[in-house]
C-alpha cells in the first residue's frame, strides 16, 4: 500500500491535513479562513474545513472541465477499471476512513461507520465493471439507413452530498458519473467533510488530475454557486426536501438535468401473520436506530396489526432498551449522537409536539451515556410515539432523529390508505407470510423502494430512489448510470 492514506498515522492527522483546503486538479489547494467542524460526541472543534465561495467553485469547475476531453476519450472499460481499483484502495484504508467518519458524524464506528466504508468501496467496484454497458441501440428505421443511438457523457457533474451517509452517497454519484465519462465536482457536507476528502483523495490516485475535485463550503455560498455555474452540465443532489426544491429551481433556470434524492417518511406495515421476532428486528434496522434515525429511508411510520400490537411494543422496547448509547468510537456502542444542535432541537420539538397531543403517549428507551469527556447535548434515546392522529406533524414530516411513530391497524384497505397518505414516496416495507398480501401491498404502496420481510439498506445493483417529494431519479444501478449520467445521441446514416 503506497497510497497517500498510508502516510496518515491516524484520524487526527487526516483532519489536520485537510485544514481549510479543497482538492482541485489533483492538488490540495488552501482556502484561507475555514468553517469549524465539531465532534458531536464531545462538543469540541475537530478541525476546520474550507469555506469555498464562487471563486473556489469556479476553480474546481474549470479543473473538471479541462480534464473532461481526455477522460471522455478514454475507453469506457479503462475508466471502469480505474474506478474499480479506486474502490479496492478505499477498502484497504477502510479503518482509517471509518475512524474519521465516526469523529465527525457521531455515528458509531462498529454499527455504522465501518459498514458505510465497505458499501462505498463495493459501489465503486460494482460500477467499475459497467464500462462496457454504456450501450446504445440500433433502430430498424429504413433498410438503406443505419440508425442508431450512442451514449455520451454530459460533461461536468456537480455532486452535492449531505452529512448522514456522506461516503455512500458520494460514491453513488461519482462512480457512475466517472465510468460514463463525466468529470465531477463534489460539494462535501460542511457538517462532515473530512472522511469525504480522505475517500476522494484515495480515489483520485487512480484518476488523471482534475477528473474528480472536492470542495467544501456552506450551502448558500458554495452549493448555490456550484448549481448556478454555467459550465456545470448536470446536478446530482442528496439532501433535504427544502434544499432539493432550491436546487431543482437552479437547474431549471439553466435548463440542465438534475436528479434529487430527498427526504422520506416511510411506512412499515406489520400484518397479523407476520413473524413477530423478525419484524421487531426489522423495525429496529428499518428505522436505522443505530444511526440515530438519521436516514432518508427510515421506517419512521410503523403500522402494527392490532392482534400483534401489544406484543410488538413489548418486544421492541426491550430490544431498544438493550442498545448501548455512547461514545461513537467505543466498540461497545450501538448508538452515537445526533449530528448537531440544530438537528437535536428539531427532534426535541417534534417529541414535545407529540407529548402535547391528546391521547398520545411517548415511550423513551435506553439510557443516556455517562462517559467522561462526552457532551450530553447531542445524544438522544430511541423514542416511540403512540396514538397520534394521521395528520399530526410527527406522522407527516421527516423528523430525522431516533423517533418512530407506532400506529395500530385493523383493516387492510385502511392501512394501505394510511401508508400512502404522505407527500413522500421513498420506501415502504411489508411484513407478512401471505404471498397474495405481499404482492397486493407491493403493487399498491406508493414508494420507489418496497421490501417484504426485510429491511436492507442501499445495495449496489438494486435501483434506489423515491416518488413524490422524495425526489427525482434512481441511484445505485446500471439504469441510474444510463439515465442520469449519459445523454443519448441519435445517428442516421444513409447507405446511398
Ligand atoms: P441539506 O439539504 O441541508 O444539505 C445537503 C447538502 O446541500 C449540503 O452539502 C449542503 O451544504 C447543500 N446545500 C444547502 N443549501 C444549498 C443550496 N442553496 N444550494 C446548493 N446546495 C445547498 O441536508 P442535510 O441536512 O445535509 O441532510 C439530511 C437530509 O438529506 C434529510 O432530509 C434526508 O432525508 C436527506 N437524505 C436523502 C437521501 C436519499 O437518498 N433520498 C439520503 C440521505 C439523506
Amino acid at each position: 500500500m503506497n497510497s497517500i492514506a498510508s502516510t496518515f498515522p491516524d484520524a487526527t492527522a487526516v483532519i489536520a491535513a485537510y485544514h481549510s483546503l479543497n482538492l482541485v486538479g489533483g492538488e490540495r489547494v488552501p482556502v484561507g479562513v475555514g468553517l469549524d467542524v465539531l465532534n458531536p460526541a464531545t462538543g469540541t472543534v475537530l478541525g476546520q474545513a474550507a469555506a469555498s465561495k464562487a471563486t473556489e467553485v469556479d476553480a474546481a469547475v474549470q479543473s473538471a472541465k479541462a480534464a473532461g476531453g481526455a477522460w471522455a476519450a478514454m475507453p469506457a472499460r479503462e475508466r471502469g477499471k480505474r474506478v474499480a481499483s479506486a474502490g479496492r484502495a478505499l477498502a484497504e484504508h477502510a479503518e482509517l476512513v471509518a475512524q474519521v467518519l465516526a469523529r465527525e458524524t457521531g455515528k458509531a464506528i462498529r454499527t455504522e461507520c465501518r459498514g458505510e466504508v465497505a458499501v462505498s468501496a463495493d459501489i465503486m467496484e460494482f460500477y467499475g465493471g459497467l464500462g462496457s454497458e454504456l450501450k446504445g441501440e440500433t433502430i430498424p428505421f429504413n433498410p438503406r439507413m443505419l440508425t442508431m443511438t450512442v451514449r455520451e457523457p454530459l460533461g461536468v457533474v456537480a455532486a452535492i452530498v449531505p452529512w448522514n451517509v456522506p461516503l455512500v452517497l458520494m460514491m453513488l454519484k461519482i462512480a457512475p458519473a466517472l465510468v460514463a465519462g463525466n468529470t465531477v465536482v463534489v460539494k462535501a457536507s460542511e457538517e462532515a467533510p473530512f472522511a469525504t476528502y480522505l475517500a476522494a483523495e484515495i480515489v483520485m490516485e487512480h484518476l488523471p488530475a482534475g477528473v474528480l475535485n472536492v470542495i467544501n463550503g456552506t450551502g448558500p455560498d458554495c452549493g448555490a454557486a456550484l448549481t448556478a455555474h454555467p459550465d456545470v452540465a448536470k446536478i446530482t443532489f442528496t439532501g433535504s426536501e427544502a434544499v432539493g426544491e432550491t436546487v431543482y429551481k437552479a437547474a431549471a433556470e439553466r435548463i440542465v438535468p438534475a436528479s434529487l434524492e430527498l427526504g422520506g417518511k416511510s411506512p412499515m406495515i406489520i400484518c397479523a401473520d407476520a413473524d413477530l421476532t423478525k419484524s421487531v428486528a426489522g423495525a429496529i434496522s428499518g428505522m436505522r436506530f443505530t444511526r440515530q434515525g438519521q436516514s432518508c429511508t427510515a421506517s419512521s411510520r410503523i403500522y402494527v396489526h392490532e392482534s400483534l400490537y401489544d406484543g410488538f411494543l413489548t418486544a421492541l422496547t426491550a430490544k431498544l432498551d438493550a442498545l448501548v448509547i455512547g461514545d461513537p468510537l467505543d466498540e461497545a456502542t450501538d448508538i452515537g449522537t445526533i449530528i448537531n444542535a440544530k438537528q437535536a432541537k428539531v427532534v426535541a420539538e417534534y417529541v414535545a409536539l407529540a407529548e402535547a397531543a391528546s391521547g398520545a403517549k411517548v415511550v423513551r428507551c435506553g439510557k443516556m451515556p455517562e462517559g467522561a469527556g462526552l457532551s450530553p447535548d447531542l445524544f438522544a434515546r430511541p423514542t416511540l410515539l403512540l396514538g397520534l392522529p394521521e395528520d399530526h406533524p410527527c406522522v407527516q414530516n421527516e423528523i430525522f432523529g431516533p423517533v418512530a411513530v407506532i400506529q395500530k391497524w385493523s383493516d387492510y384497505e385502511d392501512v394501505i390508505a394510511r401508508a400512502n397518505d404522505s407527500r413522500y414516496g421513498l420506501a415502504a416495507t411489508v411484513w407478512t407470510q401471505s404471498l397474495s398480501m405481499a404482492l397486493d401491498a407491493t403493487a399498491r404502496l406508493n414508494a420507489g423502494y418496497v421490501q417484504v420481510n426485510q429491511n436492507l439498506t442501499i445495495q449496489p445493483n438494486v435501483s434506489y430512489g423515491g416518488f413524490g417529494r422524495s425526489g427525482v431519479g434512481k441511484e445505485a444501478s446500471l439504469e441510474a448510470m444510463l439515465a442520469h449520467f449519459t445523454r443519448s445521441k441519435t445517428i442516421v446514416m444513409s447507405f446511398d
